[in-house]
């Protein structure tokens, strides 16, 4: 707590003293536009997107937990320092939430995943929350995608049809990877898609895609489980006589460790069907560290586990 403090004084004394950023209007842009991105599902459609005109540098990394992850002193000076800052809102980073806002109110920044209409999201229970884990479903994500072109061309009006372009050219692939998506699915029996997961970042795959989804934790890893939990899920797999679940490659395996081991107890066979990416990618240079890669790579892993 007493660190955040701290981090979050010196970003205002920074701003105060306006040293730290580049200077606020009439920028010239030499080296390009320079862009901060929360996390790696951000940063990939923003380095497409953006092309030779900008320089993306992205906070969490892969295994990163954006729930739980709070700004280093090195991530405030890359946020400081940017141009135009993408994040992804709906509570997401939940422990960066007051940087995020003093950022926006001293530069262009934007909330990506609050750019798809309200009525689109899927409520998380109380008040006005939602569940920010939009990107798993492709036509949700469009808009995301839409909105980071929208910055792009603010800060660069002059590049404009180019960031148009690069964003038709990527919106088409990801279209292309949603369909093979659904070909995928269609091999696995409808009785047989439930996706039994660490935490519930699935949710509106399941919507578009067809899948009963059931997290361990709920919808951020800042929880706990209970016993209660595991019973209900051991009880679910034994009716529904499901093979597989999943563990998460930026949440500890413990908890759905706990599900195979109470299903065992009961005689039911579970296996782990496999790591699924679920807030965060994989490494940067593998297939599984870019959208694409990571999505087909999830695709893969459900389709051969439960089919
Ligand atoms: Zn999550």
């Amino acid at each position: 707590m007493k660190k955040r403090g701290l981090i979050a004084a010196l970003i205002l004394a920074c701003l105060a003293l306006s040293g730290c950023g580049s200077e606020s209007s009439g920028k010239s842009f030499d080296q390009g536009l320079q862009v901060t991105a929360t996390t790696s599902q951000i940063a990939d459609a923003a380095e497409k997107i953006g092309g030779t005109h900008v320089k993306v540098t992205s906070l969490m990394g892969p295994g990163v937990d954006p729930h739980l992850y709070k700004a280093s002193q090195g991530d405030t000076r890359k946020l400081t320092s940017a141009d135009v800052v993408l994040y992804s809102g709906l509570h997401l980073e939940g422990k960066m939430e007051d940087i995020l806002r003093k950022i926006g109110e001293q530069k262009q920044a934007a909330a990506v995943a609050e750019a798809i209409p309200k009525s689109k999201l899927i409520s998380a229970g109380k008040g006005k929350m939602y569940d920010p884990h939009v990107w798993f479903s492709i036509p949700l994500w469009i808009y995301a995608i839409d909105e980071i072109e929208e910055q792009f061309s603010k800060a660069m009006p002059e590049h404009a049809d180019d960031f148009k372009k690069n964003a038709k050219e990527y919106k088409d692939n990801l279209q292309n990877l949603d369909k093979w998506a659904r070909q995928e699915i269609a091999n696995i029996p409808e009785k047989s898609r439930v996706l039994v997961t660490a935490h519930d970042a699935f949710a509106y795959f399941g919507k578009e895609y067809g899948f009963k989804v059931e997290g361990l934790q709920g919808l951020s890893t800042d929880s706990d489980y209970g016993l209660r939990d595991v019973q209900d899920l051991v009880e679910l797999l034994a009716e529904k006589q499901i093979k597989a679940v999943f563990v998460e490659s930026s949440v500890s395996e413990k908890s759905i460790n706990a599900v195979v081991e109470g299903a065992k107890e009961k005689g039911h066979s579970v296996s782990i069907g496999g790591q699924l990416y679920s807030d965060a990618m994989g490494e940067k240079g593998t297939k599984e560290g870019t959208y694409e890669g990571m999505f087909r790579h999830n695709i893969n892993t459900i389709t051969e586990a439960l089919k």
